[in-house]
């Protein structure tokens, strides 16, 4: 996956070199079939000979369009089951007591593999999954995706009915570098692990009183805040007690425990995990709690942490231990609802939003990330906006277009500088909620009819057309 976006630059200056060529269209054509395995809007290689080529239109359809290609891909391999809940990944989170899980990681494109790699866990056991800059989610949208998780065990039974002593688990997971603290860290808390880590804990303190204020205490939720270390993968656990209460002083570090398990069999792994959760809970001092969480949640931070061991272990084995990238490396901007094809570390900024106004400190921290990277090359910010409907709810695909629309024209807005120079260049989709939907290319233009892509020259702005090809 990364291969083919890092290799685009590559095959765009052999492109280049051509452009003064009597047959450059065609060369240029069978170039980027062969390299990228797509060919280029047309439109944007008409009249080269005379103006000279965008190149950075250029390398922006390019990229929209390995995106795609790769969601294709992806769909193809069914390495992605899209949001069908996998009944093992269910049940698990039901012995350990949770029927619905919501976790919101930073934004950063370093947390891009958390679930699926960090964490090891399947993504569809994952109710919800929404980015924020510094883990700093949206506490009124959290309590809205716990009133339907509710709402669906009342009306549906799923994943069970009310009776059962279940509850919603919110989890917040911010992220530092061991390698270079003071600049590779958290761009939103300026580098800070502690600003961070506090920043995500009151989030989710603010989060439970919500719902306990709004809808008593008997429907409360439990927390848990975990931290990663982006250079080693390896997690932090803040184990909360008895009453599920968290404390900054009193977590679990896994890279601590890879230490003492190198050579374990998992047994014997996790009775050590399970050792290291009883002492740090009778720890005394600042982190001093209430004892022991519940059965349920042992068993899950000890899942996490032991899942978390294997990675740290592919991490030693393939990466000598620390990626080579430890700062930002990504390749573009997830805007919306966030890709379910992208997994992989540090391969986009995600910023969750539904309006730019709500999402406007997410998005300035991921165009800072992508400016230094890209503009500071002479190459634009992607930014790739994507939206899902709901098939089955009528005028829900129009409505999420038009959304991705407004979302648009309002970050080419609040960016008009860039997207004055070129330096900006955004593509929509949207998708049906369905498992393995297909990405379905939004024309920016209002225009009913499907129409050729073209290039708005004053904006570096892409179209393509409705059939998803360029
Ligand atoms: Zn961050």
């Amino acid at each position: 996956m990364r291969g083919r976006l890092a290799a685009i630059p590559g095959v765009l200056q052999r492109l280049a070199a051509e452009q003064h060529s009597v047959d450059f269209v065609e060369k240029v054509q069978e170039l980027c079939r062969r390299e990228l395995g797509f060919e280029l809007p047309e439109s944007l290689l008409r009249g080269a000979w005379i103006a000279g080529l965008d190149m950075r239109a250029v390398y922006g359809a390019a990229m929209l369009a390995t995106l795609r290609s790769i969601a294709e891909q992806v769909h193809a391999t069914g390495f992605t089951n899209g949001r069908d809940p996998d009944e093992t990944a269910v049940s698990f989170f039901l012995d350990c007591g949770y029927h619905a899980v919501d976790i919101s990681p930073c934004s950063d494109g370093r947390l891009k593999g958390l679930i699926r790699y960090i964490l090891r866990l399947p993504d569809e056991a994952i109710r919800y999954r929404n980015a924020y800059a510094g883990a700093l989610f949206d506490v009124e949208a959290s309590v809205g995706r716990w009133i339907e998780a509710e709402l669906s065990r009342f009306r549906e039974w799923r994943p069970v009915g009310p009776e059962a002593e279940s509850r919603y688990l919110k989890i917040a997971v911010y992220h530092w570098s061991s390698s270079d603290p003071l600049h590779m860290g958290c761009a939103a808390h300026g580098s800070n692990r502690r600003r961070a880590a506090a920043g995500a804990l009151s989030r989710l303190r603010e989060f439970r009183e919500a719902i306990q204020n709004q809808f008593c205490c008997g429907a409360s939720v439990d927390l848990l805040l975990v931290g990663v270390d982006t250079d080693t993968d390896a997690i932090t656990v803040h184990v909360p007690d008895a009453d599920g209460e968290l404390s900054l002083h009193r977590s679990i570090d896994n890279m601590d425990l890879y230490g003492q398990t190198v050579g374990d069999d998992p047994n014997a792994a996790y009775l050590k995990v399970y050792e290291a959760l009883r002492v740090v809970s009778e720890q005394e001092g600042w982190g001093s709690g209430n004892g022991q969480p519940t059965e349920g949640m042992r068993r899950l931070v000890a899942t996490l942490l032991v899942n978390n061991l294997s990675q740290i272990d592919y991490v030693c084995a393939a990466h000598g231990g620390r990626y080579a990238d430890v700062g930002h490396a990504e390749h573009f901007i997830s805007v919306g609802d966030g890709f379910e094809e992208f997994q992989l570390r540090n391969i986009a900024y995600y910023a969750h939003l539904q309006t730019l106004e709500e999402g406007t400190p997410d998005m300035d921290v991921g165009i800072r990330i992508l400016e230094s990277l890209n503009v500071s090359r002479g190459l634009p910010v992607v930014v790739a906006v994507h939206f899902r409907y709901d098939r089955r709810v009528p005028g829900s695909r129009d409505r999420t277009i038009a959304k991705c629309r407004r979302v648009t024209d309002a970050i080419r807005a609040r960016y008009a500088e860039l997207a004055r120079r070129g330096l900006l260049v955004c593509g929509m989709t949207v998708q049906d909620q369905a498992a393995g939907s297909p990405l379905e290319v939004v024309d920016c233009e209002t225009a009913p009819a499907a129409r050729p892509a073209a290039v708005d020259d004053t904006s570096g702005r892409i179209c393509v057309d409705e059939g998803g090809k360029p």
